[in-house]
């Protein structure tokens, strides 16, 4: 079985390599005891090894000599804020960041899948990139939601196992394609009874 940094480096590169993640966009994180492991600065997801990952404190401090990426602040944040967070996909990816964008970010309820997945999504308010207002409003977000859409800029999701925090964010992406592929359409939402329904099979 492959170890989780492994499998991070693994969902980095799928990433890429479906356009989720494009530049030196999007910062991956595990916790693993008292550290976190987070992909490194100004580098592209793509080919990324274990080796290259930093290993930081929850406070920020360098364990190793790799840089972090500059949006550390906002991972270190949500771990100490949200107990059961072991893992973070932060991405720019495009159909998030297009709902970002939208005055009213709210999505119709479309699919079991988000509600199973994704729901409630969180609404960050805008804040620079990399500064600890953001970290903050973050870390506040956090409490109450695994799924965030950060306003202008994209999506945060975490989990309790690095395939979770994947799933909601891969989740979170697909349903709002479907939203700008439905919008102008008339959508048949799930109705109170189907997400009675769901919420008793699914949710504690
Ligand atoms: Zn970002």
């Amino acid at each position: 079985m492959s170890s989780v940094l492994d499998q991070l480096c693994d969902s980095a590169n799928v990433f890429f390599n479906r356009g989720l993640a494009f530049g030196s966009t999007g910062n991956l994180s595990v916790r693993i005891g008292g550290s976190v492991w987070i992909t490194p600065t100004g580098q592209p997801l793509r080919g990324l090894t274990p080796d290259r990952l930093a290993e930081i404190t929850l406070d920020g401090t360098p364990l190793n000599a790799n840089r972090p990426s500059k949006e550390y602040p906002f991972h270190t944040g949500l771990y100490r804020a949200r107990a059961e967070a072991q893992a973070i996909v932060h991405l720019h990816s495009t159909y998030s960041v297009a709902l970002s964008c939208l005055e009213n970010p709210e999505m119709a309820a479309m699919t079991p899948y988000f509600f199973m997945r994704v729901a409630p999504l969180g609404i960050v308010p805008y804040h620079r990139p990399g500064s600890h207002a953001l970290a903050d409003a973050i870390a506040a977000a956090a409490r109450d939601h695994a799924c965030l859409l950060l306003r202008n800029h994209g999506l945060v999701t975490s989990g309790a196992t690095w395939n979770e925090a994947v799933d909601r964010a891969e989740e979170l992406e697909e349903t709002a394609r479907l939203h700008f592929l439905l919008r102008g359409g008339q959508i048949r939402e799930l109705t109170s009874a189907d997400l009675a329904e769901l919420a008793a099979a699914f949710k504690p």
